[in-house]
């Protein structure tokens, strides 16, 4: 690993800093927090840490010592001087007196020795910190370090690789403990440069930023020096049979296997999002004969456990046209998981004191032999996150059986850590969302309708899709929606279009819950004269478009198995036709009724079919100019020509995006045609 330290881009971020009354240790300390927090193989998602130890003024005006530690959780790569809150180095030092400090007191004491009570709450290593004398600390969970140290004969490598340069912590959990034992360690060898914490990460320390920073790079490149050599070749790989199914047919199964009812709402589920990975060393790891041994063996490193799990779900191979069989293997190997979590909790639960209330036993990764790994999570970014730690300890364990045996902490330490209060809050923030876990497409997309109703549905917690003709403007627009939302060219008037559209949804989020078939355009023509070439063409967008669509949906609800929901744009016009409408008026009358077919088809497997009726929403349909032009011609003003209905009011394709959620969100109902019109009675449904 190479040093990523810029004197240039040192002295950069320390001028700036001095703008804003922050002065250059601190600058520094941001600066180096950053580059350890942009290198994966270091930290990943809110674990690691640093600090600083320095002097301020606190409230009252009094010089004070302080430490300050990187916030709880907080990202190391966008870190800034607001996420290092500061606490008195004096009160925390008091602590090391005392013979341990209970849990539950831990953070109310940590607070308590915050300069700004309103501060983030402090990294629950804080005390590690604190202890050690060094004004610059930085600690990592190293993937090299974790593979030399999950080890049985991690002291072995530990003295042949670092010598006396490097103390030795024994495994003990994060806090208090930790802490004591790691700061009495260094006392007894006052010149190591660091501390490695067994089967858990690495701290170094320094005078400077630079010199600490340094010394974690030069501590983690001799660690990859020695997984290069004496490598033995991993792992040996267990007989595939035949070809392996495609991952748009194996995760709609998965997926639907570790969906879980609501107890409470009849129809409702709790779904995961899945984020599929694979790629050369992924496939060595799951395709190797003794998988179930050092896959289950344990977390790389402690933290990751409220993220991840314990142990992994893994899967038999997925074979190419034996659905049914993978499906019921998937089954069972989902209960004994769920089964074993049970066990593992009540067994632990009751060890310590039985005050813990159990998590959501699903798993959060599933490694699948022939295919690759799925991180599973509740939101796309969850998913992810699990996905990333996954794929670390693909790697971290890959090398350590390149080298040795890969040997994890004990499952009691494993639940200790995972239900830690500490650890637990760093979960608590999400409250749920209404669609959380669902996975919604929505075609025609770029238009007016299609990004309101995207949106609209991300806001009330779905993972959303845009599907469009158009490619750029659909990654446009779903950038304007946010990061994760996904934007896939797609024509529905070609079959084949339709299918690669949904495969690319599936391999992105794992299934389909919601579609919202809304792609169509407006064909006129006098019906006695209409060139029945512009007729087929209508049909073939406003009719075949939305029964491709459904069917491709379909299919992938039904190896779900969660029921899902099927939303069409219909018209005004399928009811009420106006004058040269026809080409436009009939395919949708056929789309109403297409509705009720699939409500009526398939209501016994939970999927529900309904329909929005909008009428005179400004859009790619009804054009500025459009709209210009026939107020005109009836001799009205624009607004009161768009507000001509009942209730005087003008229609916005965000009304027609929230009857979309409406009926999503109704469980109960199916066969539904929302009016979305402000009001037209010669369109009003009987
Ligand atoms: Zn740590």
């Amino acid at each position: 690993m190479k040093s990523a330290w810029s004197e240039r881009d040192a002295q950069a971020i320390v001028d700036r800093y001095a703008h804003e009354g922050v002065g250059p240790d601190l600058a520094l300390r941001i600066y180096s927090t950053r580059l350890l927090g942009c290198e994966p193989s270091l930290v990943l998602h809110g674990g690691g840490n640093t600090s600083i130890k320095a002097l301020t003024t606190d409230l009252l005006g009094e010089v004070t010592e302080v430490v300050c530690v990187k916030a709880s959780g907080g990202d190391m790569a966008a870190i800034d001087e607001t996420r290092m809150p500061a606490l008195r180095l004096d009160r925390l030092r008091k602590l090391r007196a005392l013979d341990s400090v209970p849990d539950e007191d831990m953070a109310l004491v940590l607070r308590d020795a915050l300069i700004d009570p309103m501060a983030p709450s402090p990294s629950v290593e804080t005390l590690l910190h604190a202890f050690l004398p060094h004004k610059f600390v930085d600690h990592t969970h190293a993937n090299a370090v974790l593979s030399l140290t999950d080890q049985e004969d991690s002291d072995l490598f530990c003295a042949d690789v670092y010598g006396s340069r490097m103390g030795i912590v024994p495994y003990i959990m994060p806090g208090f403990g930790l802490a004591v034992r790691a700061a009495g360690i260094y006392e007894i060898k006052p010149k190591v440069e660091g501390l490695i914490l067994q089967k858990h990460g690495i701290v170094t320390f320094g005078a400077s930023a630079r010199e600490s920073y340094e010394r974690m790079i030069e501590m983690v490149t001799l660690a990859e020096e020695r997984l290069a050599k004496n490598r033995k070749a991993v792992f040996v790989p267990a007989p595939i049979p035949g070809p392996v199914a495609p991952l748009a047919d194996v995760a709609p199964i998965l997926r639907g296997v570790v969906s879980v009812k609501d107890e409470h709402i009849e129809g409702a589920w709790r779904r995961p999002i899945l984020d599929f990975r694979t790629g050369p060393a992924i496939l060595n790891f799951v395709n190797g004969a003794e998988l179930a041994r050092y896959a289950q063996a344990g977390v790389v490193t402690p933290d990751h456990v409220i993220r991840i799990k314990i142990w992994p779900l893994i899967l038999s191979v997925p074979e190419a046209g034996r659905p049914v069989e993978f499906k019921r293997n998937t089954q069972r190997a989902a209960t004994t998981f769920v089964e074993y979590y049970k066990s593992y909790f009540a067994r632990h639960n009751a060890r310590a004191g039985g005050a813990n209330k159990m998590v959501d036993p699903q798993p959060r990764v599933v490694l699948v032999p022939g295919l690759g790994l799925f991180g599973l999570g509740h939101t796309s970014r969850a998913a992810m996150i699990a996905a990333d730690l996954a794929t670390c300890a693909v790697e971290t364990i890959t090398d350590a059986e390149a080298v040795g045996r890969f040997v994890s902490i004990s499952e009691a330490e494993m639940f200790d850590m995972e239900y830690w209060p500490q650890e637990q809050a760093k979960l608590a923030d999400a409250s749920e969302q209404p669609l959380a876990g669902q996975i919604a497409v929505v075609t025609g997309a770029a238009g007016a309708i299609g990004v309101a109703t995207a949106k609209a549905f991300k806001e009330a917690g779905a993972e959303v899709a845009l599907l469009d003709l158009d490619e750029t403007a659909t990654e446009a627009k779903a950038r304007t929606i946010s990061p994760a939302a996904l934007a896939v060219r797609c024509d529905v008037t070609s079959a084949a279009s339709v299918r690669a559209a949904f495969n690319e949804v599936v391999a992105a989020f794992g299934g389909v819950d919601i579609v919202v078939s809304n792609a169509g355009a407006a064909w006129q023509g006098r019906i006695g004269e209409v060139d029945e070439e512009v007729l087929r063409k209508s049909f073939e967008l406003n009719f075949y478009g939305h029964q491709r669509v459904a069917q491709a949906a379909v299919k992938i609800m039904l190896a779900q198995g969660t029921g899902g929901c099927l939303l069409f744009n219909v018209s005004k016009q399928a009811v009420n036709p106006g004058a040269n409408f026809g080409p436009y008026g009939l395919p949708k009358a056929a789309t109403l009724l297409l509705v009720r077919q699939y409500a009526l088809e398939y209501g016994a497997e939970g999927i529900r079919a309904n329909a929005v009726n909008a009428d005179r929403v400004r859009s790619g349909l009804l054009t500025d100019d459009f709209i210009k032009e026939r107020s005109k011609a009836r001799g009205v003003s624009e607004k009161d020509y768009m507000s001509g209905n009942l209730l005087g009011r003008e229609v916005t394709p965000e009304d027609v995006a929230q009857a979309f959620v409406a009926q999503a969100l109704a469980l109960k109902t199916t066969a539904d045609v929302m009016t979305v019109d402000g009001g037209n009675i010669a369109a009003a449904l009987r």
